[in-house]
C-alpha cells in the first residue's frame, strides 16, 4: 500500500500539548503503516501568523523525534498553484466572483428567511452566482465554489465512522480566495494534498467538520480524496478544544518524552516501556492502535 501522510500546523504559535497530540498521531499512522511523513506549514493566513513560529514548531517536533521524510513546503511560497486551481474551476463554470459584504450576506439571509440556529453560521445565499445577478457592476471582492443547489457529501472517518453533510445547505458556496485577497485554508489544503499525494490526512476532529468542503473540492479540481482519521481532542479546563487563546502553553522541551506520553494517553496508547525517545516511539510505533482500519 503506497501511503503518505503529513502534519499541517499552522504557524500562530508554538506546538501545545494540544497540536502535539495531531503531530504524533500523523508521524504514528505514518510510521505504523510503513508510510511517508510529510510536513507543511500551512502559513496563506498571514495576519494569524506569528514571525519565527514555523521554525519553532519544526525545532520542537525535532526535540520530540518527529522527523520528516521530505523538506518542509511552506503554503505562502505556493500562490502561483492555488491560482492554477482558481482558474481552472472559474473555466469549468465552478467557481465566481462575489461582490458580496457580510452585511450584504446578512441582509440577504434575512430576506430569504434564514435563522440562525445555536452557533452554525449561516450558509451563503448565492447572491452573486452567475445565474442570480452575478456581479451587477459591482466590484468582485471575494471568489467562491458553486456547490450547485445540493452537494451531500457522504464519506467514512476511520475513527467517526459514516458521516454526511450536504455542503449547499450547511455551508452554501465555499469561500475559495478571501475578500481580503488571501487564499482560503480549503483551496490551499486540497490543492497541496493533492499536490504531496497525501493518501492519509490524520488530524484533529476539530478539522472534521471541514472535510465535506474538502471532498467536494476535491470532486470538483478531479483530484482523488484520502482517507481521514480524526484524532480526538485535548480539551481546555473551559471545556473547549485546548488553543492559545484558552491558556495552552508552548509544549516544554525540557522533557519531551513526557508530552509524548500524555499525547499518546489521548489517543488511547497503553502506558509504554521506554525512556528514551526512540525506545518510546518505536513502542507507540508497534502500540498504535489504528493500524487495522486503514482503507
Ligand atoms: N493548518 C490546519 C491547522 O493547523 C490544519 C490543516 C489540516 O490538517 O488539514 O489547524
Amino acid at each position: 500500500m503506497t501511503y503518505i501522510g503529513r502534519f499541517a500546523p499552522s504557524p500562530t504559535g508554538a506546538l501545545h500539548a494540544g497540536s502535539l497530540v495531531a503531530a504524533l498521531a500523523s508521524w504514528l499512522d505514518a510510521r505504523a503503516h510503513g508510510g511517508v511523513w510529510l510536513l507543511r506549514i500551512e502559513d496563506v493566513d498571514t495576519p494569524r501568523c506569528v514571525p519565527g513560529a514555523d521554525h519553532e514548531i519544526l525545532r520542537q517536533l525535532a526535540a520530540c523525534g518527529l522527523h520528516a521524510d521530505e523538506p518542509p513546503v511552506w503554503q505562502s511560497a505556493r500562490a502561483a498553484h492555488y491560482q492554477q486551481a482558481l482558474d481552472a474551476l472559474a473555466a469549468a463554470g465552478r467557481a465566481y466572483p462575489c461582490a458580496c459584504s457580510r452585511k450584504d450576506i446578512a441582509a440577504a439571509q434575512a430576506a430569504a428567511g434564514l435563522q440562525r440556529e445555536r452557533h452554525a453560521e449561516l450558509p451563503y445565499p448565492g447572491t452573486c452566482r452567475p445565474e442570480r445577478s452575478g456581479l451587477a457592476g459591482r466590484t468582485a471582492r471575494a471568489w467562491r465554489l458553486h456547490t450547485g443547489d445540493s452537494a451531500r457529501i457522504d464519506w467514512t472517518d476511520r475513527r467517526l465512522g459514516a458521516q454526511q453533510q450536504d455542503v449547499a445547505s450547511a455551508v452554501g458556496d465555499v469561500v475559495l480566495r478571501r475578500a481580503d485577497g488571501l487564499w482560503a485554508y480549503q483551496l490551499a489544503v486540497v490543492v497541496d494534498d493533492a499536490a504531496q499525494g497525501i493518501t492519509h490526512v490524520v488530524r484533529g476532529e476539530d478539522l472534521a467538520d471541514n472535510t465535506p468542503r474538502q471532498i467536494l473540492l476535491q470532486r470538483a479540481l478531479g483530484v482523488p480524496t484520502p482517507v481521514y482519521l480524526h484524532t480526538p481532542l485535548v480539551l481546555a479546563a473551559d471545556g473547549c478544544k485546548l488553543s492559545k487563546q484558552n491558556g495552552a502553553a508552548p509544549l516544554d522541551l525540557t522533557d519531551p518524552l513526557a508530552a509524548l506520553r500524555a499525547a499518546g494517553t489521548v489517543l488511547g496508547l497503553p502506558p509504554l516501556p521506554g525512556t528514551a525517545l526512540p525506545d518510546w516511539l518505536a513502542s507507540a510505533v508497534a502500540a498504535w492502535p489504528w493500524r487495522a482500519s486503514v482503507a
